[in-house]
Protein backbone atom coordinates (compact mmCIF):
# COMPACT_ATOMS: atom_id res chain seq x y z
CA UNK A 1 0.00 0.00 0.00
CA UNK A 2 1.40 3.29 -1.00
CA UNK A 3 1.04 5.96 1.43
CA UNK A 4 2.44 9.33 0.52
CA UNK A 5 4.67 11.03 2.96
CA UNK A 6 4.73 14.42 4.06
CA UNK A 7 6.51 16.11 1.52
CA UNK A 8 4.67 14.03 -0.58
CA UNK A 9 1.04 15.28 0.56
CA UNK A 10 2.16 18.77 0.44
CA UNK A 11 3.07 18.79 -3.14
CA UNK A 12 -0.66 17.12 -3.87
CA UNK A 13 -1.95 19.80 -1.97
CA UNK A 14 -0.50 22.38 -4.13
CA UNK A 15 -0.91 21.30 -7.26
CA UNK A 16 -4.74 20.86 -5.96
CA UNK A 17 -4.91 24.48 -5.03
CA UNK A 18 -2.68 25.49 -8.20
CA UNK A 19 -5.28 23.64 -10.49
CA UNK A 20 -8.21 24.61 -8.51
CA UNK A 21 -7.21 28.38 -8.79
CA UNK A 22 -5.97 28.49 -12.13
CA UNK A 23 -7.74 26.07 -14.05
CA UNK A 24 -10.83 28.22 -15.67
CA UNK A 25 -12.67 26.27 -18.01
CA UNK A 26 -13.90 28.54 -20.50
CA UNK A 27 -10.65 29.59 -20.70
CA UNK A 28 -9.53 25.95 -21.63
CA UNK A 29 -11.87 25.97 -24.17
CA UNK A 30 -10.92 29.01 -26.06
CA UNK A 31 -7.19 27.82 -25.69
CA UNK A 32 -8.28 24.44 -27.07
CA UNK A 33 -10.35 26.16 -30.08
CA UNK A 34 -7.76 28.71 -30.89
CA UNK A 35 -4.75 25.90 -30.05
CA UNK A 36 -2.87 28.33 -28.36
CA UNK A 37 -0.13 27.64 -25.53
CA UNK A 38 -1.43 28.80 -22.10
CA UNK A 39 1.97 30.67 -21.18
CA UNK A 40 0.77 32.39 -17.91
CA UNK A 41 -0.28 28.51 -16.47
CA UNK A 42 2.86 27.13 -17.99
CA UNK A 43 5.21 29.79 -16.25
CA UNK A 44 3.29 29.60 -12.85
CA UNK A 45 3.29 25.69 -12.63
CA UNK A 46 6.87 26.22 -13.04
CA UNK A 47 7.25 29.30 -10.21
CA UNK A 48 5.76 26.74 -7.87
CA UNK A 49 8.54 24.22 -9.44
CA UNK A 50 5.63 21.86 -10.59
CA UNK A 51 7.88 21.63 -13.54
CA UNK A 52 11.22 19.71 -13.33
CA UNK A 53 10.78 19.01 -9.46
CA UNK A 54 13.32 15.48 -10.32
CA UNK A 55 16.09 18.10 -11.71
CA UNK A 56 18.58 18.49 -9.34
CA UNK A 57 19.00 21.74 -7.11
CA UNK A 58 21.76 23.27 -8.84
CA UNK A 59 19.34 22.39 -12.52
CA UNK A 60 16.41 24.68 -10.36
CA UNK A 61 14.75 21.19 -9.88
CA UNK A 62 13.92 20.14 -6.08
CA UNK A 63 16.28 16.99 -6.28
CA UNK A 64 12.88 15.08 -5.70
CA UNK A 65 11.88 11.73 -7.75
CA UNK A 66 9.93 10.60 -10.58
CA UNK A 67 7.45 9.32 -8.30
CA UNK A 68 6.91 13.65 -6.90
CA UNK A 69 6.56 14.15 -10.39
CA UNK A 70 3.98 12.10 -10.70
CA UNK A 71 1.47 13.30 -7.90
CA UNK A 72 2.06 16.56 -9.98
CA UNK A 73 0.71 15.02 -13.35
CA UNK A 74 -2.11 13.05 -11.89
CA UNK A 75 -3.47 16.14 -9.94
CA UNK A 76 -3.07 18.54 -13.20
CA UNK A 77 -4.82 15.92 -15.00
CA UNK A 78 -7.34 15.39 -13.05
CA UNK A 79 -8.38 18.86 -12.75
CA UNK A 80 -8.49 19.08 -16.15
CA UNK A 81 -6.89 16.53 -18.59
CA UNK A 82 -5.85 19.04 -21.69
CA UNK A 83 -4.17 21.30 -19.27
CA UNK A 84 -3.04 18.92 -17.22
CA UNK A 85 -1.10 17.03 -20.30
CA UNK A 86 -0.15 20.41 -22.00
CA UNK A 87 1.91 21.51 -18.37
CA UNK A 88 3.07 17.83 -17.98
CA UNK A 89 4.41 17.64 -20.97
CA UNK A 90 6.15 21.44 -21.08
CA UNK A 91 9.97 19.66 -20.67
CA UNK A 92 9.17 16.74 -22.97
CA UNK A 93 12.05 14.62 -23.80
CA UNK A 94 14.78 17.21 -21.13
CA UNK A 95 15.14 14.25 -19.13
CA UNK A 96 17.56 12.81 -22.45
CA UNK A 97 19.86 16.11 -21.03
CA UNK A 98 19.60 15.23 -17.04
CA UNK A 99 20.21 11.34 -17.77
CA UNK A 100 22.77 11.38 -20.34
CA UNK A 101 24.02 14.73 -20.99
CA UNK A 102 27.32 16.60 -20.39
CA UNK A 103 27.42 19.19 -17.54
CA UNK A 104 27.55 21.65 -19.80
CA UNK A 105 24.12 20.85 -21.53
CA UNK A 106 22.64 20.67 -18.24
CA UNK A 107 23.91 23.98 -17.18
CA UNK A 108 22.45 25.67 -20.72
CA UNK A 109 19.17 24.09 -20.69
CA UNK A 110 17.73 22.09 -17.48
CA UNK A 111 17.32 25.61 -15.38
CA UNK A 112 15.34 26.95 -18.45
CA UNK A 113 13.06 24.07 -18.59
CA UNK A 114 12.49 24.55 -14.87
CA UNK A 115 11.74 27.94 -14.62
CA UNK A 116 9.35 28.16 -17.29
CA UNK A 117 11.43 29.90 -20.03
CA UNK A 118 11.77 27.33 -22.59
CA UNK A 119 9.60 24.30 -23.97
CA UNK A 120 11.80 21.23 -25.08
CA UNK A 121 10.60 18.75 -27.99
CA UNK A 122 11.56 15.38 -28.76
CA UNK A 123 11.74 14.48 -32.46
CA UNK A 124 12.61 10.50 -32.20
CA UNK A 125 9.99 9.13 -35.20
CA UNK A 126 10.14 10.21 -38.96
CA UNK A 127 7.24 9.59 -41.57
CA UNK A 128 8.27 6.14 -42.78
CA UNK A 129 9.41 4.73 -39.05
CA UNK A 130 7.25 5.27 -36.20
CA UNK A 131 7.23 2.04 -34.20
CA UNK A 132 10.36 0.61 -35.45
CA UNK A 133 12.50 3.27 -34.63
CA UNK A 134 15.66 1.42 -35.62
CA UNK A 135 15.50 2.56 -39.32
CA UNK A 136 15.88 5.99 -39.24
CA UNK A 137 17.10 8.26 -42.30
CA UNK A 138 17.74 11.18 -40.49
CA UNK A 139 21.58 12.09 -40.67
CA UNK A 140 24.25 13.97 -38.59
CA UNK A 141 27.59 13.89 -40.06
CA UNK A 142 30.80 15.07 -38.78
CA UNK A 143 32.57 18.29 -40.35
CA UNK A 144 35.46 20.03 -38.20
CA UNK A 145 33.84 20.90 -35.37
CA UNK A 146 30.21 20.54 -35.88
CA UNK A 147 27.43 17.87 -37.07
CA UNK A 148 25.68 18.57 -39.90
CA UNK A 149 21.78 17.19 -39.81
CA UNK A 150 19.62 16.44 -42.76
CA UNK A 151 16.40 14.95 -42.70
CA UNK A 152 12.66 14.99 -41.72
CA UNK A 153 10.85 14.34 -38.42
CA UNK A 154 7.18 14.36 -37.83
CA UNK A 155 4.76 14.04 -34.71
CA UNK A 156 7.07 16.40 -32.36
CA UNK A 157 4.57 17.78 -29.69
CA UNK A 158 5.44 21.68 -28.88
CA UNK A 159 6.91 21.98 -32.33
CA UNK A 160 5.27 25.17 -33.26
CA UNK A 161 6.80 26.55 -29.38
CA UNK A 162 9.72 24.60 -28.24
CA UNK A 163 13.00 26.48 -27.70
CA UNK A 164 14.75 23.54 -28.47
CA UNK A 165 14.60 19.73 -29.88
CA UNK A 166 16.28 16.45 -28.65
CA UNK A 167 16.88 14.71 -32.07
CA UNK A 168 17.54 10.95 -32.65
CA UNK A 169 19.84 11.49 -35.78
CA UNK A 170 21.88 8.20 -37.99
CA UNK A 171 25.75 9.06 -37.00
CA UNK A 172 26.96 5.82 -38.93
CA UNK A 173 24.64 4.16 -41.72
CA UNK A 174 27.69 1.41 -41.79
CA UNK A 175 27.10 0.09 -37.65
CA UNK A 176 26.69 -3.62 -38.11
CA UNK A 177 23.50 -3.22 -35.84
CA UNK A 178 22.00 -0.16 -37.34
CA UNK A 179 20.64 0.86 -34.15
CA UNK A 180 24.43 1.55 -32.53
CA UNK A 181 24.80 4.10 -35.43
CA UNK A 182 22.20 6.16 -33.82
CA UNK A 183 22.92 9.31 -31.91
CA UNK A 184 20.72 12.19 -29.87
CA UNK A 185 21.78 16.10 -30.79
CA UNK A 186 20.39 18.40 -29.48
CA UNK A 187 19.11 21.41 -31.70
CA UNK A 188 18.22 24.92 -30.83
CA UNK A 189 14.80 25.79 -32.65
CA UNK A 190 16.45 28.96 -34.39
CA UNK A 191 19.61 27.21 -35.83
CA UNK A 192 19.31 27.82 -39.60
CA UNK A 193 18.06 25.39 -41.93
CA UNK A 194 15.52 24.00 -39.62
CA UNK A 195 12.16 24.70 -40.65
CA UNK A 196 9.18 23.22 -38.82
CA UNK A 197 5.20 23.06 -40.05
CA UNK A 198 2.06 23.01 -38.26
CA UNK A 199 0.56 19.61 -38.83
CA UNK A 200 -2.97 20.57 -37.66
CA UNK A 201 -5.94 19.88 -35.78
CA UNK A 202 -5.73 16.80 -33.50
CA UNK A 203 -8.57 14.88 -31.81
CA UNK A 204 -7.28 16.29 -28.38
CA UNK A 205 -4.69 18.55 -26.36
CA UNK A 206 -4.81 21.33 -28.92
CA UNK A 207 -3.12 23.95 -26.84
CA UNK A 208 0.16 21.75 -27.91
CA UNK A 209 1.23 22.13 -31.17
CA UNK A 210 2.21 19.61 -33.10
CA UNK A 211 4.93 19.42 -36.26
CA UNK A 212 7.24 18.25 -38.82
CA UNK A 213 10.65 19.30 -38.30
CA UNK A 214 12.90 19.73 -41.89
CA UNK A 215 16.62 19.78 -41.40
CA UNK A 216 18.54 21.00 -44.16
CA UNK A 217 22.28 21.51 -43.47
CA UNK A 218 21.46 22.01 -40.18
CA UNK A 219 24.59 22.32 -38.11
CA UNK A 220 25.11 22.44 -34.55
CA UNK A 221 28.43 22.33 -32.33
CA UNK A 222 29.80 18.49 -31.60
CA UNK A 223 29.36 19.42 -27.84
CA UNK A 224 25.75 19.29 -28.60
CA UNK A 225 25.45 15.60 -28.73
CA UNK A 226 23.50 14.18 -25.85
CA UNK A 227 24.74 10.89 -24.15
CA UNK A 228 28.02 8.71 -25.99
CA UNK A 229 27.90 8.71 -29.83
CA UNK A 230 26.18 5.65 -31.05
CA UNK A 231 23.82 5.38 -27.69
CA UNK A 232 20.88 7.10 -29.47
CA UNK A 233 18.85 4.38 -29.87
CA UNK A 234 19.37 3.10 -26.39
CA UNK A 235 19.23 6.17 -24.48
CA UNK A 236 16.02 6.94 -26.08
CA UNK A 237 14.64 3.65 -25.25
CA UNK A 238 15.97 3.77 -21.52
CA UNK A 239 14.34 7.85 -21.61
CA UNK A 240 10.79 5.97 -22.96
CA UNK A 241 10.93 3.55 -19.72
CA UNK A 242 11.09 6.67 -17.84
CA UNK A 243 8.39 8.60 -19.56
CA UNK A 244 6.06 6.01 -19.95
CA UNK A 245 5.40 6.00 -15.92
CA UNK A 246 4.53 10.07 -16.65
CA UNK A 247 2.27 9.00 -19.58
CA UNK A 248 0.57 6.39 -17.07
CA UNK A 249 0.37 9.19 -14.39
CA UNK A 250 -1.47 11.79 -16.69
CA UNK A 251 -4.02 8.34 -17.69
CA UNK A 252 -4.75 8.33 -14.06
CA UNK A 253 -5.38 11.37 -13.19
CA UNK A 254 -7.29 12.09 -16.48
CA UNK A 255 -9.53 8.69 -15.18
CA UNK A 256 -9.81 9.86 -11.70
CA UNK A 257 -11.53 13.52 -13.17
CA UNK A 258 -13.60 12.22 -15.46
CA UNK A 259 -14.59 9.33 -12.76
CA UNK A 260 -15.71 12.29 -9.75
CA UNK A 261 -17.29 13.98 -12.70
CA UNK A 262 -19.60 10.94 -13.31
CA UNK A 263 -20.11 10.42 -10.22
CA UNK A 264 -21.41 13.60 -9.09
CA UNK A 265 -23.69 13.74 -12.08
CA UNK A 266 -25.16 10.26 -11.06
CA UNK A 267 -26.13 11.29 -7.87
CA UNK A 268 -27.88 14.09 -9.14
CA UNK A 269 -29.71 13.41 -11.82
CA UNK A 270 -33.11 11.28 -11.67
CA UNK A 271 -35.07 9.13 -14.08
CA UNK A 272 -38.44 6.86 -13.53
CA UNK A 273 -38.25 8.85 -10.27
CA UNK A 274 -35.18 7.51 -8.91
CA UNK A 275 -31.44 9.15 -8.92
CA UNK A 276 -29.76 7.00 -11.35
CA UNK A 277 -27.75 6.41 -8.56
CA UNK A 278 -29.96 4.07 -7.22
CA UNK A 279 -29.83 1.54 -10.27
CA UNK A 280 -27.68 -1.88 -9.76
CA UNK A 281 -26.71 -1.24 -13.34
CA UNK A 282 -25.09 2.46 -12.49
CA UNK A 283 -23.62 1.22 -9.17
CA UNK A 284 -21.98 -1.87 -10.61
CA UNK A 285 -20.19 0.52 -13.67
CA UNK A 286 -18.94 2.39 -10.89
CA UNK A 287 -17.36 0.00 -8.81
CA UNK A 288 -15.96 -1.17 -12.44
CA UNK A 289 -14.65 2.15 -12.52
CA UNK A 290 -12.74 2.13 -9.20
CA UNK A 291 -11.49 -1.08 -9.80
CA UNK A 292 -9.63 -0.10 -13.21
CA UNK A 293 -8.61 3.57 -11.03
CA UNK A 294 -7.11 1.70 -8.06
CA UNK A 295 -5.44 -1.02 -9.74
CA UNK A 296 -3.41 1.42 -12.55
CA UNK A 297 -2.89 3.89 -9.55
CA UNK A 298 -1.19 1.04 -7.43
CA UNK A 299 0.99 0.20 -10.83
CA UNK A 300 1.93 3.64 -11.25
CA UNK A 301 2.88 4.26 -7.90
CA UNK A 302 5.01 0.96 -8.02
CA UNK A 303 6.75 2.12 -11.10
CA UNK A 304 7.81 5.30 -9.58
CA UNK A 305 9.02 3.57 -6.92
CA UNK A 306 11.03 1.14 -8.76
CA UNK A 307 12.20 3.70 -11.28
CA UNK A 308 13.61 6.48 -7.92
CA UNK A 309 15.48 3.41 -6.26
CA UNK A 310 17.00 2.05 -9.69
CA UNK A 311 14.87 -0.74 -9.80
CA UNK A 312 12.70 -0.15 -12.46
CA UNK A 313 12.98 -2.52 -15.53
CA UNK A 314 11.57 -1.73 -19.39
CA UNK A 315 8.59 -4.51 -19.19
CA UNK A 316 7.40 -3.10 -16.18
CA UNK A 317 7.14 0.53 -17.36
CA UNK A 318 5.54 -0.95 -20.41
CA UNK A 319 2.48 -2.91 -18.56
CA UNK A 320 1.96 0.20 -16.37
CA UNK A 321 1.32 2.30 -19.24
CA UNK A 322 -0.52 -0.04 -21.22
CA UNK A 323 -2.49 -0.67 -17.89
CA UNK A 324 -2.85 2.78 -16.79
CA UNK A 325 -3.89 3.98 -20.53
CA UNK A 326 -6.34 1.15 -21.08
CA UNK A 327 -8.03 2.37 -17.88
CA UNK A 328 -8.03 5.61 -18.68
CA UNK A 329 -9.86 5.23 -21.57
CA UNK A 330 -12.28 2.41 -20.47
CA UNK A 331 -12.98 4.48 -17.47
CA UNK A 332 -13.91 7.94 -19.84
CA UNK A 333 -15.92 6.19 -21.99
CA UNK A 334 -18.06 5.23 -19.07
CA UNK A 335 -18.20 8.25 -17.67
CA UNK A 336 -19.56 9.95 -20.93
CA UNK A 337 -21.88 7.08 -20.80
CA UNK A 338 -23.22 7.48 -17.43
CA UNK A 339 -23.96 10.99 -18.36
CA UNK A 340 -25.61 10.04 -21.78
CA UNK A 341 -26.48 12.98 -23.64
CA UNK A 342 -24.93 15.64 -21.70
CA UNK A 343 -21.80 13.40 -21.68
CA UNK A 344 -21.32 14.41 -25.43
CA UNK A 345 -21.83 17.65 -25.06
CA UNK A 346 -18.76 20.10 -24.21
CA UNK A 347 -20.73 22.52 -21.82
CA UNK A 348 -19.94 18.96 -19.26
CA UNK A 349 -16.37 18.36 -20.00
CA UNK A 350 -16.03 14.74 -19.80
CA UNK A 351 -16.11 14.46 -23.43
CA UNK A 352 -12.83 16.37 -23.46
CA UNK A 353 -10.69 13.69 -20.62
CA UNK A 354 -12.23 11.12 -22.97
CA UNK A 355 -10.25 12.41 -25.92
CA UNK A 356 -7.49 13.15 -24.67
CA UNK A 357 -7.31 9.67 -23.00
CA UNK A 358 -6.63 8.62 -26.77
CA UNK A 359 -3.90 9.64 -27.37
CA UNK A 360 -1.83 8.82 -24.18
CA UNK A 361 -2.90 4.79 -25.57
CA UNK A 362 -0.89 5.68 -28.89
CA UNK A 363 2.14 7.89 -27.53
CA UNK A 364 5.56 6.31 -27.19
CA UNK A 365 4.63 3.21 -27.69
CA UNK A 366 1.10 1.59 -29.60
CA UNK A 367 -0.29 -1.54 -28.04
CA UNK A 368 1.99 -3.43 -30.41
CA UNK A 369 5.06 -2.07 -29.15
CA UNK A 370 4.54 -2.59 -25.65
CA UNK A 371 2.91 -5.78 -26.06
CA UNK A 372 6.45 -6.63 -27.95
CA UNK A 373 8.34 -5.41 -25.03
CA UNK A 374 6.16 -7.63 -22.85
CA UNK A 375 6.20 -10.57 -24.22
CA UNK A 376 9.66 -10.60 -25.17
CA UNK A 377 11.22 -9.89 -22.05
CA UNK A 378 9.00 -12.53 -20.62
CA UNK A 379 9.45 -15.25 -23.24
CA UNK A 380 12.36 -14.53 -24.86
CA UNK A 381 12.39 -13.47 -28.78
CA UNK A 382 12.13 -17.13 -30.84
CA UNK A 383 13.23 -17.42 -34.06
C1 LIG B 1 -0.48 13.71 -30.45
C2 LIG B 1 0.79 12.97 -30.73
C3 LIG B 1 1.97 13.45 -30.23
C4 LIG B 1 3.17 12.81 -30.52
N1 LIG B 1 4.33 13.34 -30.05
C5 LIG B 1 5.50 12.82 -30.45
C6 LIG B 1 6.73 13.49 -30.12
O1 LIG B 1 6.75 14.53 -29.46
N2 LIG B 1 7.89 12.95 -30.60
C7 LIG B 1 7.91 11.81 -31.36
O2 LIG B 1 8.98 11.37 -31.77
N3 LIG B 1 6.76 11.16 -31.66
C8 LIG B 1 5.57 11.63 -31.24
N4 LIG B 1 4.39 11.00 -31.57
C9 LIG B 1 4.44 9.78 -32.35
C10 LIG B 1 3.98 8.59 -31.59
O3 LIG B 1 4.88 8.26 -30.56
C11 LIG B 1 3.77 7.45 -32.60
O4 LIG B 1 2.58 7.75 -33.26
C12 LIG B 1 3.79 6.15 -31.89
O5 LIG B 1 5.12 5.84 -31.62
C13 LIG B 1 3.18 5.00 -32.56
O6 LIG B 1 3.47 4.88 -33.91
P1 LIG B 1 2.20 4.73 -34.85
O7 LIG B 1 1.28 3.74 -34.24
O8 LIG B 1 1.67 6.07 -35.11
O9 LIG B 1 2.66 4.27 -36.24
P2 LIG B 1 3.00 2.94 -37.00
O10 LIG B 1 4.27 2.40 -36.48
O11 LIG B 1 2.91 3.28 -38.43
O12 LIG B 1 1.84 1.90 -36.63
C14 LIG B 1 0.55 1.90 -37.26
C15 LIG B 1 -0.22 0.71 -36.74
O13 LIG B 1 0.49 -0.49 -37.05
C16 LIG B 1 0.71 -1.24 -35.88
N5 LIG B 1 2.01 -1.91 -35.93
C17 LIG B 1 3.24 -1.32 -36.05
N6 LIG B 1 4.21 -2.26 -36.00
C18 LIG B 1 3.56 -3.46 -35.87
C19 LIG B 1 4.02 -4.81 -35.74
N7 LIG B 1 5.32 -5.14 -35.73
N8 LIG B 1 3.09 -5.80 -35.61
C20 LIG B 1 1.76 -5.50 -35.58
N9 LIG B 1 1.28 -4.23 -35.68
C21 LIG B 1 2.16 -3.22 -35.83
C22 LIG B 1 0.66 -0.22 -34.74
O14 LIG B 1 0.29 -0.81 -33.49
C23 LIG B 1 -0.40 0.74 -35.22
O15 LIG B 1 -1.67 0.28 -34.88
C24 LIG B 1 3.16 11.61 -31.30
C25 LIG B 1 1.96 11.11 -31.78
C26 LIG B 1 0.78 11.77 -31.51
C27 LIG B 1 -0.50 11.23 -32.08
Amino acid sequence: MFEFDKSQKQIQKAVKAFAKGEFDKEQIQDFEKNREYPIQTWKKAAELGFIGIHFPEKFSGANLGIFENVIIAEELCRKDSSMGITITMAGYASECILRFGSDELKNKYLPKIAEGESLSGGAFIEPDSNSDLSRISTTAVKKGDSFVINGKKTFVLNGGSADFFIVLCQTDPNASIPTNGTSLILVDTETEGLSTADQGTKLGTNMMSMSDLQFDNVKVPLTNLIGEEGKGYDNVQKFFTESRILYAAQAIGTAQGAYERALDYIKGREQFSRPIAAFQSVRHKIADMCIKIESAKLLTYESAQRFDNGKLDPKFSALTKMAATNAAMEVTNEAVQLLGGYGYMTEYEIEHFYRDAKVLQIREGNFTVLKDIIANTTIGKLK
